[in-house]
């Protein structure tokens, strides 16, 4: 890509930042700052690159989606990141996400189910010199203990609901943010922790693909391919 084109693909970024982001409420300012640094277009297959910065979900290969940019920024905000979180990401895609958290907390674990979609992710995210992110290939709907406890939780597919083992792979005070629901639509929750208890709220009506594994949805109807 030429120094004309990143320069273009800039500009959109700011638009984004602006007509999609700020205007509909999204104030953290270390947020928008985030937003406004990672290239997006890097995470998008090239034959959907010029739509990078369009207000929507785009098709990165293997059925699955990398999310709308106010979704993103929406579910970081829920997480209330302070800058010395570890976080866990469940559904890495295409690495954006994973991109975004790291600019926000000191460490990123994400985990995807599809080989070939993590290892493009990890390239990219290299490339963009990212030291503080662990790409992992397994099933994240049973977390990854190995690293937990996490003081942020974010699911990037649609859960039948909140798995059991990503609440208790929270920290004391940590929170979980997942979309849960069916094919027809979803509800992001937050789960807050408070020892052996956990406080739960709800947002906005979401459209994600589906969680897949133990505990995802078992159903192959519900199938983008
Ligand atoms: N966060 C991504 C991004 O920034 O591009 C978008 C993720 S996409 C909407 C959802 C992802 O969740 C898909 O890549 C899908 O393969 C993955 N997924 C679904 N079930 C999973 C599971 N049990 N474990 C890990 N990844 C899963």
């Amino acid at each position: 890509m030429n120094q004309e084109e990143e320069a273009a693909f800039e500009r959109e970024r700011l638009r984004m930042v602006e007509e999609q982001l700020r205007r509909r409420g999204i104030r953290e300012p270390r947020l928008l700052q985030a937003m406004l640094k990672v290239p997006r277009h890097r995470f998008v297959p090239p034959e959907h690159r010029h739509l990078a910065y369009v207000d929507g979900p785009l098709p990165i290969g293997a059925g699955q989606t990398i999310s709308q940019p106010y979704i993103v920024a929406l579910m970081t905000q829920l997480l209330l990141l302070q800058g010395n979180e570890t976080v866990l990401e469940v559904g890495t895609g295409s690495g954006y996400q994973a991109a975004i958290l790291a600019e926000l907390a000191r460490e990123v674990h994400t985990i995807e189910r599809h080989a070939e979609l993590a290892e493009r992710a990890k390239l990219i995210l290299q490339e963009l010199g990212y030291q503080n992110i662990r790409v992992h290939v397994g099933d994240g709907s049973l977390g990854l203990p190995e690293f937990a406890p996490y003081q942020a939780i974010i699911v990037t597919a649609a859960a039948p609901k909140a798995p059991p083992a990503l609440l208790e792979q929270l920290d004391e005070g940590g929170r979980l943010v997942i979309p849960v629901g069916g094919q027809w639509g979803q509800m992001l929750e937050r789960w807050t922790r408070h020892g052996a208890q956990y406080e739960q709220e709800e947002f906005v009506p979401v459209a994600f693909v589906p969680l897949r594994g133990e505990a995802g949805w078992k159903d192959e109807r519900w199938e983008w391919d």
